[in-house]
């Protein structure tokens, strides 16, 4: 038996020694001292022995036991601590990877860019839904019934929903000022918003124009504004997002919606005015439509165009971009192209 033991605590610590992960070790353990483990087995033969020789045996199989349990535990330190050892081949002169890191788009950019001067003049920032209605897309804003745009050739009407009342019929928005509407009707004058957005035109695309483009609305509807105080604020805007001053200047036009209408241009900041292709060598760019809410589209918000005013525009999100950086191409932003993205970061 004394043999027997002896070889069983040579051939443990052997074994315990030569394990080389926790697991192997945790395994080599349960083989020893588990319950079935070759100690436990020696200990049930206990009473096979003649009973004078049992306080010695026992006694040496407790020594065997707690030295294989002892050397078990420092066997487990060891490991632990070569498990965090740095391996020899390791070089920490190697420069690290640089993390991934995403950028914003830059129409988004323009996008966060206006909200802030807007912001900073106390206007709030609203948000739609891109699908609409006949009625808030057309009706409200006093397009005519057979008006060109409500055809199909200009608005993506929605399969199995392009019939009925002018309610039932959806759309995607070909604009945002339908929604504006929809504002003013849940809201209480005056007002005071921007409303940017992705709209949708079915339309052929060429190098400045796309069938999903940004807008970026503003609307002021109060009892007493002039126009002269919106173009000085369209100025103020316009010279904070590009960080000099811009020039501006107002061109009479008509879309259904103002009355009176406007286009705004801004100096060309490619040339500086100058001429160049881009501005097709006039030196300045048409980037918002606007003016002072049609009587009707007041009407249709509930207020009494008598007694309310307001002043309205546009801002072609995907122009102003280009302006910025001076891309003459408005698909290369829609391209997902990484390559041309990157540069924007
Ligand atoms: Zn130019």
């Amino acid at each position: 038996m004394k043999e027997k033991l002896e070889s069983l605590l040579q051939d443990g610590i052997a074994r315990i020694n030569a394990a080389k992960t926790e697991p192997e070790l945790q395994e080599v353990k349960g083989s020893l001292l588990g319950k079935q483990g070759s100690v436990t087995l020696l200990m049930k033969e206990m009473g096979k022995i003649p009973a004078e020789e049992r306080p010695v045996v026992g006694q040496l199989i407790n020594r065997v036991k707690n030295e294989l349990s002892a050397l078990v535990d420092t066997r487990r330190e060891e490991l632990k601590l070569k498990a965090s050892e740095v391996s020899e081949d390791f070089d920490c002169t190697v420069p690290g990877l640089p993390p991934m890191s995403g950028g914003l788009h830059p129409i988004i950019q323009m996008c966060y860019d206006l909200n802030d001067a807007f912001r900073s003049m106390g206007f709030e920032i609203f948000e739609s839904t891109d699908i609409t209605s006949e009625h808030y897309a057309f009706d409200n804003l006093n397009f005519p019934p057979n008006h060109p745009a409500r055809e199909s050739m200009d608005t993506y009407w929605l399969k199995d929903h392009d019939k009925g009342t002018a309610w039932e019929k959806l759309c995607l928005r070909p604009h945002l000022t339908g929604d504006s509407v929809r504002y003013l009707q849940t809201h209480k004058a005056p007002y005071r918003f921007v409303y940017p957005g992705r709209v949708y035109r079915n339309e052929t695309t060429d190098a400045r124009h796309e069938r999903a483009f940004y807008q970026y609305e503003a609307l002021i509807v109060d009892k007493d504004f002039t126009f002269t105080a919106g173009k000085v604020m369209i100025q103020a805007i316009l010279s904070k997002v590009f960080g000099r001053h811009v020039n501006v200047r107002m061109r009479s036009g008509f879309f259904p919606f103002v009355e009176p209408g406007f286009e705004i241009d801004m100096e060309c900041q490619v040339c500086g005015g100058k001429g160049c292709s881009v501005c097709k060598n006039v030196g300045w760019i048409e980037v918002m439509p606007g003016g002072t809410p049609h009587p009707n589209v007041l009407r249709a918000a509930g207020l009494d165009p008598d007694e309310y005013t307001g002043f309205y525009v546009n801002i072609g999100l995907d122009r102003l971009v280009m302006m910025r950086y001076g891309v003459d191409d408005v698909r290369l932003f829609h391209s997902g192209d990484l390559r041309f993205l990157e540069q924007f970061r």
